[in-house]
């Protein structure tokens, strides 16, 4: 018999009818005569119960049926009282695909913490928690593109392997095939990657955007969506060594364009996991509840998850200046009373303690940050005109959340040839590699503006983990990249 997902069975009516199910048991019990197994496939949240009646089928039929066993069962769907759903299915046959030895088999139908399941990824997505994360990742990544392609923009497919760093941050992973004890020198005794495989230094992707740029300057409205790499050192709860971002970069965009964008972007996301994923998000709001009740008072959290994704889609985010916030962050109590770890004043990088108390203690809600200064942001953004002299900034946006700080880092790019020069000289970098990024500016330049989003960060915010590496299938982090 062909196999029905789980998901369609409980959606079916059709009582008494044959019905094949596969998938991996959660748990079994046992009353009188009568088993109950609780099957999962993945398909939903929800698991289809199994009544097996022992007299009928043996009691040798569930023998090899322990959590974890997969299972391919023949049976008919009829109506339950007792499952917590509307069908179940009493079984004809069980087939034990693979046995899972109850001694050994290391998941447990209880809760795991989220230190053992990490230790355990190759088995994680068998969990209620997982498998709901990954189920929203998935429909996440689909609506990314669906938004996009509704409003006609094109998927531009930057490169992983590339001989640019974005940020000049010096995070890069090294790409090379030459032998790192032995390396080809040059006379004066440095490494020669002319003799590598490219012919020159290239390392993993930081970022997609100034690539990004090549396609918005001739295509108008592009994005990138994949998979990119920084040598973080810290080890963060919102930092992976390999994380997805979603680059939309667009001509013809001003700062304020990008900020409308950045927000309608967010809220259409969002509202497609409400509208989608309610079962799931049901279940981690449950889960969110369980940890919030168990924290102190002060510190528990005033609305509960689904409430707050709600709060995103239905209110507009803040809008303030760099300098607004510094004001804020000075005349906060907080502040006066020298609760601030690092010191506030105009021209820092905001540190997360410094976001967190304006999206958690002050605004209660998304901001965004924008005109940051010019001296602790990237060489490409847009210089603003007509300044306080030392108080000069660029037109960079940051989009901030409660619970999780930084999500989006974008900016209105700097489309002055001259402007662009004179930054590059001024910040010693290295023009010669960047002669096709000046071209654009060169030939048929053009306003144009774009953001970075990462995946990760937008769900650790749609289903309320608290840690990065609990939303990405493998993730990767210093010292750990077990597959
Ligand atoms: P942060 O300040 O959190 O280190 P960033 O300013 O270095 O982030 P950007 O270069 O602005 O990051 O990248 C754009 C977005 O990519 C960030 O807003 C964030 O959502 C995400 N991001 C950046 N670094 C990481 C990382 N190591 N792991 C996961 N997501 C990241
Ligand atoms: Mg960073
Ligand atoms: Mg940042
Ligand atoms: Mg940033």
């Amino acid at each position: 018999m062909k196999r029905t997902k789980i998901v369609e069975a409980l959606k079916s009516q059709a009582y008494q009818s044959a019905i094949n199910v596969k998938g991996w048991v959660r748990t079994k019990r046992g009353s009188k005569g009568v088993a109950f197994i609780q099957l999962n496939d993945g398909s939903t949240i929800h698991d289809m119960q199994i009544v097996v009646d022992l007299e009928k089928l043996g009691e040798d039929s569930i023998k090899f049926v322990h959590t974890g066993a997969c299972l391919s069962v023949d049976g008919k769907l009829i109506p339950s009282q007792g499952s917590g759903q509307s069908v179940e299915i009493q079984a004809e046959s069980i087939e034990v695909l693979g046995a899972a030895d109850p001694e050994k088999y290391p998941m447990q139908p209880k809760a795991h913490s989220m230190e053992f399941l990490r230790e355990n990824a190759h088995f994680r997505p068998r969990t209620k928690t997982f498998s709901t994360v990954l189920r929203l990742r998935h429909g996440l990544a689909f609506a990314i593109h669906q938004f996009f392609h509704q409003k006609g923009f094109y998927y531009l497919h930057s490169p992983i392997i590339t001989a640019s760093d974005a940020e000049g941050a010096g995070e890069m992973f090294r790409v090379t095939t030459l032998d790192a004890k032995n390396p080809p020198l040059t006379e004066t005794g440095e490494v020669d990657f002319s003799a590598d495989f490219f012919g020159r230094q290239t390392n993993l992707t930081v970022s997609g955007q100034l690539e990004g740029e090549i396609g918005a300057l001739a295509m108008g409205e592009v994005y990138t969506f994949g998979p990119t790499f920084r040598a973080e050192n810290s080890n963060t709860a919102r930092h992976l060594a390999e994380f997805w971002m979603i680059e939309p970069e667009m001509a013809f965009y001003e700062l304020e364009d990008n900020m409308d964008l950045a927000q309608e972007f967010i809220q259409y996301l969002v509202r497609f996991a409400l509208e989608n994923y309610p079962d799931d998000l049901k279940f981690l709001d449950e889960r969110l509840a369980k940890e919030e009740s168990q924290k102190k008072a002060e510190e528990r959290s005033e609305m509960g998850l689904v409430e707050k994704l709600r709060f995103v889609v239905e209110n507009d985010f803040k809008r303030i200046t760099y300098t607004e916030a510094i004001d804020i962050l000075l005349s906060s109590n907080h502040h006066k009373k020298g609760k601030f770890q690092y010191e506030v004043k105009w021209g820092i990088d905001l540190q997360s303690e410094h976001e967190r108390y304006l999206v958690e203690k002050h605004f209660k809600q998304p901001v965004i940050l924008y005109n940051y200064p010019k001296n602790i942001k990237a060489f490409y953004m847009k210089q603003n005109e007509n300044e306080e002299v030392g108080r000069e900034t660029v037109r960079a946006m940051d989009v901030l959340f409660p619970g999780i700080g930084e999500i989006i880092g974008g900016s209105q790019r700097e489309e002055i040839l001259e402007k662009l020069e004179q930054r590059i000289k001024e910040l010693n970098m290295p023009e010669e590699s960047l002669w096709w990024y000046l071209d654009l500016r060169r030939f048929g330049s053009a306003p144009h503006s774009g953001f970075g989003l990462g995946f990760e960060r937008l769900l650790m915010f749609v289903t309320g983990m608290s840690n990065i590496r609990d939303v990405i299938p493998f993730p990767r982090t210093p010292k750990s990249a077990e597959f």
